[in-house]
């Protein structure tokens, strides 16, 4: 089944938000529109960008969508710091990362927490960019297959087939992650194949082939062909490449 490559650029903490309304401008400039019928183009900057990349985006009735990093599981209240799906939706997103390793990893975030996310997300209409990948202990050990599927379970734990077809998951080898290190694409087609039998043995061939599976790791413009040519690979989650407009556009058009 043929299924539109969605690439999406995680800035991290990096740019403000006078120097995102600069670099989405370069990105929709540097990407002739015709590219936009055969990619889905997303960038999710710093929650304080947002708005000023909603105003640019309407303003200028661009292609290009955008999500949050991270969202609360919960609604409102006394959760400082937070940020609800609500506030996210209002803000026009189309997207949020949940479960991203620095999360998982910094902010100790477990499974379970990242299923209450993506029900938040879910809950208001948000699609949720699932990631989940294995550390290099693990891929060392040669357990990855069997700990990305496990991630995969507890994240969609409770989720009815209607729901999980409208999530996009994200396999991210954590010893990839800005470190230059790709996987091979056999390696990141091996996983990602397997994440899609499993969606496939919990909710049926049509939520497996409907749901979108990107890679992140190291992607950049010599490598993203090779793998979003693989059967199971529908995209990429993009960090440190995305930075960069020009490249990124460029990143794009080769999807
Ligand atoms: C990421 O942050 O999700 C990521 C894949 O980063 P990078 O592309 O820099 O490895």
């Amino acid at each position: 089944m043929a299924r539109k490559p969605l690439i999406a650029g995680n800035w991290k903490m990096n740019l403000n938000h006078l120097e995102a309304i600069g670099t989405v401008q370069k990105l929709f400039f540097a990407l002739p529109t015709k590219y936009f019928d055969h990619v889905d183009v997303a960038v999710c900057p710093p929650f304080t960008d947002l708005r000023s990349v909603q105003t640019l985006v309407d303003s200028d009735d661009m292609p290009i969508t955008y999500g949050g990093q991270d969202l609360s599981p919960e609604e409102s209240g006394a959760f400082t710091g937070d940020i609800s799906g609500a506030m996210l939706a209002k803000l026009g997103c189309t997207w949020v990362v949940v479960g991203h390793s620095e999360r998982r990893t910094i902010h100790g975030e477990d499974d379970a927490l990242v299923n209450r996310k993506v029900s938040a997300a879910l809950k208001h209409s948000l699609t949720p960019i699932l990631c989940l990948g294995e550390g290099e202990d693990v891929r060392e050990s040669g357990a990855h297959v069997g700990h990305c599927t496990a991630q995969l379970d507890g994240a969609l734990a409770g989720l009815s087939g209607d729901e999980v077809a409208r999530i996009v998951i994200a396999y991210e080898p954590v010893w990839a992650i800005g470190t230059g290190k790709t996987a091979t694409t056999q390696d990141a087609q091996e996983v990602c194949h397997a994440l899609r039998a499993r969606l496939r043995e919990l909710h049926g061939g049509a939520v497996a082939d409907a749901v979108r599976i990107l890679y992140g790791g190291s992607v950049k413009s010599g490598n993203v062909k090779e793998l979003v040519a693989q059967a199971d690979i529908d995209g990429a989650l993009v960090g440190g490449a995305s930075l960069d407009p020009e490249g990124f556009a460029e990143l794009c058009a080769l999807a």
